[in-house]
């Protein structure tokens, strides 16, 4: 009926049906569960008023009309649309209730949301819940509470109440007050119980009105410090390049590639006042794991407003925070990744340290990369964007190379202070020789007691947490596997367990061969905890401390290890790429690297980046201070351009070496690429899905005429993980083609199999 009626309208519209199909309000809304829409709902006149996009409501959802929260992702009114594109509202059902009370994101913020939603196959629902924080979805830290006021028939009524005296002085201090009353402030101030106005209430002469107010206090900023040195000549050209692009009002983006200990923050640092002198608010984004205390202290003694949004936040003060930056009393928001969505009122400046560093990218949906959102946001708000690594990404500097990032140089440590001297240690000689037993050299463990004996400070890294690194079995050449993961079992040694590091699954250590029997199972390789104990066995005298995942899993326990290791109680810290980032303690004279090659044989195309960038980042961490210093990395593929281009300090050179390899296989930053994986818990059906959905997207190609490249299907590098088993394929192309419309197009109406799940990963990280 509805198609006729439409057809008949283009031709002459019953006037008296006009007015109202015309200004029907019609809103779209997702969801976070499928379907996730957007479907198109009626805007009732009583809600018209309160609803924006942006704000959740309560709408019936499928046959059965349950009753279903949602995003309000925009409103229209029907007269906006063609004729033909009208919705007939007759047939939409109506939303029953609007369930903020303010927008939760604002207007860009949610234009920023639709994006990454376009670009990263994300269903809109599912990033505005990781855009706004769970806090604010509940209005943690906030109470409702019932305000009194008269009621509006008030006047007509009272004259005709028999009233007590109680009730009386009430009513008189309602009509007093400028504002509404709390029920504790009403019998505070008339002396009274609660039941004299009860009583009132239910005779209709005063209402309330329920109101959230906040319940938890705001911290106290501390002193203020000015940064009292002068800037190197390389940091004041490169804060000059930033101040003038700010005054231009205009976006640009800069590669900030400064050496260890340059000085990078400082730059950072009074590029944020002068935004602040123009009364805008800047957002830095840092690595989770550099987010110390030393960092969050830095910033808060130059800026007398700063929001810290870091993990261990409870949902009230995250929400709090969001108000205050919201609000505009926040002039610097720093954190970690998701810091980006921070709603600041007039943005003027975003600063990325680390820029290189891989938690940028959220390992779950929406499967964002905090770099790629930044850029976008600071293109919409017309600010800078200022990339800052000792390391960069290929990505951003192949986008230097092309001339479309402006690179800043700091080539020069903070007073001239020299980088220190790395020398690499082949570990095939180290063995051959039989010199050395155990993960330290007897190099490094000569280097590590001149240290300690001139009072100066150790650095060990050894990327493998665990005792030993795998249970094998002589006999038979078997190691013990996880059951559930394709994934070898590390020995822990407290508790001695079995630990598979993907899922957590725990046995004890095995005493013989599960397979074969045999009694001698041996436990190979090396994890920190190993390297601990041979650590205390070689220097007993020396005070060492661990710092890996196992020892930071309690909250404060990272800036304890730290504030022992700054007071110089601790002479030798060891962990995991933990220790590789950001600290300075000028103290350290010696870093040692244990085993650098441990990331370099991955199956993953950005291994030698990573080998490189770990290797240089904690090379930094040495020489820091007047002392110098030197660092011994330890090998067994000493001649591998990322070993020794880190050990020479030369980043251009591995890069155009790199680059040269990427583009020969066109992988990015040379070609775009989407990763496809899918998991189940059948094998068989889980490899018919993968061949299925690399079929539709070959498929797709063909009619699209876009030339891509398909690599596999194929079981993905980790197998089996947490009992399901995993398939992938890659899918690169180095033209300007839009894979993710391919995916779309490929994957349009088609679902899979019910125990499968498959995720696309837009400009993937993670290969395993
Ligand atoms: P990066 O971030 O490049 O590793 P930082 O900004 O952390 O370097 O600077 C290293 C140290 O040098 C910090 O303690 C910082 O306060 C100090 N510093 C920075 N710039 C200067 C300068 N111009 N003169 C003296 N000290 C400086
Ligand atoms: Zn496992």
């Amino acid at each position: 009926m509805g198609k006729k009626q439409r057809d008949l309208f283009e031709v002459e519209l019953p006037p008296w049906e006009l007015d109202d199909w015309d200004a029907a309000q019609i809103a779209k809304v997702v969801f976070v569960d499928p379907p996730h829409g957007p479907f198109d709902y009626l805007v009732p006149a009583a809600l018209a008023e309160q609803l924006h996009p942006g704000m959740r409501v309560r709408v019936p959802l499928g046959r059965s009309n349950r009753l279903t929260e949602g995003y309000c992702v925009e409103v229209g009114q029907t007269v906006d649309l063609p004729m033909r594109q009208r919705p007939d509202p007759k047939r939409l059902k109506s939303i029953e209730r609007v369930l903020d009370a303010q927008q939760l994101v604002t207007p860009r913020l949610l234009e920023m949301a639709k994006w990454i939603s376009h670009y990263y196959l994300c269903p809109l629902a599912i990033v505005l819940e990781t855009v706004v924080p769970t806090g604010v979805r509940r209005q943690s830290g906030t109470r409702e509470v019932k305000f009194f006021v008269l009621a509006p028939e008030f006047v007509e009524r009272w004259s005709n109440e028999k009233l007590s005296q109680k009730q009386r002085r009430i009513l008189t201090l309602l009509a007093c007050s400028d504002q509404p009353l709390t029920q504790s402030q009403i019998c505070d101030q008339v002396l009274c119980t609660a039941a004299p106005l009860t009583n009132l209430r239910k005779r209709g002469l005063v209402v309330f009105e329920k109101q959230r107010v906040r319940t938890v206090d705001h911290p106290t900023p501390p002193e203020l410090a000015e940064g009292d040195f002068q800037l190197s000549h390389e940091q004041a050209t490169a804060l000059a390049a930033i101040e003038q692009q700010l005054e231009s009002a205009q976006h640009a983006t800069f590669l900030m590639h400064g050496i260890t200990g340059s000085g990078k923050t400082e730059v950072y640092i009074r590029a944020i006042q002068k935004v602040i002198g123009f009364g805008r608010q800047a957002i830095v984004l840092v690595p989770e794991i550099s987010l110390t205390p030393q960092a969050r202290q830095r910033f808060r003694a130059r800026f007398a407003h700063v929001a810290v949004l870091h993990s261990h936040l409870s949902d009230a003060e995250r929400s709090w925070h969001w108000q205050e930056i919201q609000n505009g009393r926040v002039q610097v928001v720093i954190g970690a990744r998701s810091a980006v969505f921070a709603p600041v009122p007039n943005l003027g400046m975003i600063v990325i340290d680390e820029e290189h560093d891989a938690s940028f990218k959220q390992d779950k949906a929406p499967r964002y990369h905090g770099r790629d959102v930044a850029l976008w946001r600071a293109r919409r708000e017309n600010c800078p964007l200022i990339l800052g690594s000792a390391t960069p990404s290929l990505e951003s500097w192949y986008q230097a190379v092309q001339g479309n990032y402006h690179q800043l140089n700091l080539t020069q440590r903070v007073y001239d202070r020299p980088l220190p001297e790395v020398k690499i240690l082949d570990l095939r000689t180290e063995f051959a020789s039989r010199k050395s037993r155990g993960a330290i050299s007897r190099q490094l463990h000569v280097a590590m007691r001149q240290s300690l004996d001139r009072g100066d400070q150790v650095i060990l890294l050894l990327n493998r947490r665990g005792f030993a690194t795998s249970i094998q079995c002589p006999a038979c050449g078997k190691a013990v596997y996880c059951p559930d993961c394709a994934i070898p079992l590390t020995h822990h040694r407290s508790g001695n367990k079995a630990v598979c590091h993907y899922c957590d699954h725990q046995i004890p250590a095995p005493q013989q061969c599960p397979l074969c029997g045999y009694a001698g199972i041996r436990f190979v390789g090396f994890g920190t905890q190993k390297l601990e104990q041979e650590v205390r066995v070689r220097f007993p005298g020396a005070e060492c401390a661990r710092m890996d995942t196992d020892t930071m899993s309690r909250p404060g326990s990272h800036e304890r290890v730290l504030n022992r290791f700054r007071d110089g109680d601790v002479d030798i810290l060891l962990g995991t790429q933990m220790i590789a980032k950001g600290l300075d303690f000028p103290n350290v004279t010696l870093v040692g690297v244990i085993n650098a090659d441990t990331a370099l044989h991955l199956p993953d195309f950005r291994a030698a980046e990573r080998t490189f960038a770990l290797v240089t980042q904690v090379a930094g961490r040495s020489g820091r201070g007047p002392k110098g210093g030197s660092v011994l990395v330890q090998t067994f593929s000493p001649e591998h351009p990322s070993i020794s281009a880190a050990a020479e300090h030369d980043y251009p050179t591995f890069a155009q070496a790199e680059l040269l390899h990427r583009r020969e296989y066109d992988y990015p930053p040379l070609a775009r690429m989407v990763r496809v994986v899918v998991r189940g818990s059948n094998e068989e059906s889980t490899k018919a899905v993968i061949e299925q959905l690399a079929d539709r997207v070959r498929t797709a190609a063909v009619a699209q005429e876009v030339e891509v490249q398909l690599l596999g299907p194929a079981a993905a590098p980790i197998e089996k993980l947490r009992g399901k088993f995993r398939f992938h394929f890659l899918l690169q192309s180095k033209f300007e083609v839009s894979l993710q419309d391919l995916i779309r197009s490929a994957t349009d109406a088609w679902g899979a199999a019910e125990d499968v799940q498959w995720i696309v990963d837009v400009d993937p990280l993670d290969m395993l």
